[in-house]
């Protein structure tokens, strides 16, 4: 570093109310490091906000010092665009406050808010939003991308239960956008995920959710697979809104509710989560104990907070991750005998097949109505590839591709760009589908000179 850039560091640093880490500072490592492990990245600077006023100041400089940048929310994205090399990563991560207006059921969010720091303040007054399956997760990237868990099909997705943002552009402005207000930034954070500015706080709709809900995970022997798969196709294709079951393959976690004998083998489980009367529920989930002779469930009326943290430990950070995925509309017989087939052939045991399902609330909004265009997705699968060393890195990620590549064929339109691995940039345009001539407007309006590039980038022209 010239002595010159170090006085411009010391001059922004007097400037700034948080702090301003280098390469030797205490905390600068730990700043860097994100959920995927495949990820190492060194920025030249960390600017750790703490207020909108710090963002300013940060993306004020790195315009001004034409450096690469970075925002970090949660810091759980799969492609690490969080961090970047040798640039500027403003890290939002401590800016943690949450309001509830429990009255009028709207919640104020920072940006650096995990999923359970805003389920704890929501959940205290006994109201929710959907947002997703794994509570370390940030909500900024979450929502920017879309946002969908256990209460969209009731409630939408996370965007669609955003009301309004306060963004810091890429010329240092600080502006709201709603519906009211600068109504076409609105409409491409809704999906556009980090293209047109940094959010400084989110506010979004509160729903009375629980705070006990019937949820829980039954698990069969991965031999049963066609039948629970079939099945669990079928009944999710009617079930009513309130109810959410997602299809997990992986080997199975040492769960107290499990025999000894079953941990490490390869199995099916079926997750549920009622967001409605328990006893209503409980009829409705009675058929899915039939799909096949379960090797044991684990389902009850809990705290909806704690169902949101149930898979926290398996996806602990740390671990090396590449990901696939498709949206589906339906799962038809071939796709099934995909999934079950490379479910035969995971190649960790942390590796796992997912789909999410989605349809109810979040396919009743028009295609065009935000950036998110994806609407007559009914399922999102995820092919998460997972494992801990990196002499593995080839033979897990080529388990991925391969399957991925299999399941084409049956793949509807568009895709979830929060699922996207840090090698698919060329799946943006089609990830967007219809929407991506529009983000482009927004972005040529917005941020014309790409600052905030690191992401799934929509160019301007
Ligand atoms: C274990 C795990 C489970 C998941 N489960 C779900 C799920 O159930 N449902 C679901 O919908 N998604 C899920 N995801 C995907 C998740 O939505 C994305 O990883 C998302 O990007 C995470 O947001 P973040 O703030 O933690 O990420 P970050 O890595 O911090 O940021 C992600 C992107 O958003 C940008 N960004 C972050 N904050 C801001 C901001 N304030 N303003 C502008 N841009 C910003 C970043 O620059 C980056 O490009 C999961 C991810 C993981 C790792």
């Amino acid at each position: 570093m010239s002595e010159l850039q170090q006085t411009t560091i010391d001059a922004f640093r007097g400037l700034f109310g948080g702090s301003v880490l280098e390469p030797a500072d205490s905390g600068y490592d730990d700043a860097r490091q994100i959920w995927n492990a495949m990820i190492d990245r060194k920025p030249a600077l960390i600017a750790r906000c703490k207020s909108a006023e710090d963002v300013v100041a940060a993306v004020n400089f790195g315009r001004e010092q034409r450096m690469l940048v970075s925002v970090k929310g949660g810091g759980h994205n799969i492609a690490g665009n969080a961090v970047c090399d040798d640039g500027l990563m403003i890290d939002l991560s401590q800016m943690k406050d949450v309001e509830i207006d429990a009255d009028n059921r709207r919640a104020l969010v920072g940006p650096g808010c995990t999923l359970a720091d805003f389920d704890a303040a929501a959940q205290s007054h006994g109201l929710a939003t959907p947002l997703g399956i794994n509570s370390t997760t940030g909500v900024a990237g979450l929502t920017l991308g879309g946002g969908f868990g256990w209460l969209s099909r009731k409630f939408g997705m996370t965007i669609d239960n955003l009301i309004s943002a306060d963004v810091v552009t890429a010329d240092g402005r600080m502006i709201l956008a709603s519906d009211s207000e600068n109504p076409d930034l609105f409409w491409g954070l809704r999906g556009g995920g980090g293209n047109f500015g940094i959010v400084t706080s989110f506010e979004f709709k509160l729903h009375p959710v629980g705070p006990d809900l019937l949820s829980g995970l039954m698990v069969f022997p991965f031999g049963q697979a066609k039948s629970v798969l079939t099945q669990f196709a079928r009944f999710t294709e009617t079930m009513p809104d309130e109810l959410n079951v997602w299809m997990v393959m992986r080997h199975a976690p040492p769960l107290p509710f499990l025999p000894e004998s079953v941990h490490g083998e390869r199995i099916v489980a079926l997750a549920i989560c009622y967001a409605g009367d328990p006893a209503v529920g409980q009829k409705l989930i009675e058929p899915l104990r039939s799909f096949g002779d379960a090797h044991g469930e684990h389902v009850g009326v809990q705290p909806f907070a704690d169902w949101q943290q149930a898979f926290d430990p398996l996806l602990t950070e740390g671990a090396r991750n590449y990901w696939k995925s498709h949206n589906f509309v339906k799962l038809t017989d071939e796709v099934l005998e995909v999934l079950i087939e490379y479910g035969s052939k995971l190649p960790s045991p942390h590796c796992e097949i997912f789909i999410g399902s989605l349809g109810g609330a979040t396919g009743r909004v028009a295609a065009d109505a935000m950036a998110y265009s994806s609407r007559d997705a009914n399922y999102v699968m995820n092919v998460h590839g997972r494992w801990e060393k990196p002499e593995e890195d080839d033979r897990c990620r080529g388990w991925a591709r391969a399957f991925f590549e299999a399941a084409k064929p049956y793949a509807s339109s568009g895709a979830y760009i929060n699922f996207l691995s840090q090698d698919e940039t060329d799946r943006v345009e089609f990830a967007y589908g219809a929407a991506y001539e529009r983000l482009v407007e927004v972005k040529n309006k917005y941020d014309p000179e790409n600052l905030f590039r690191v992401n799934q980038n929509i160019r301007p022209h």
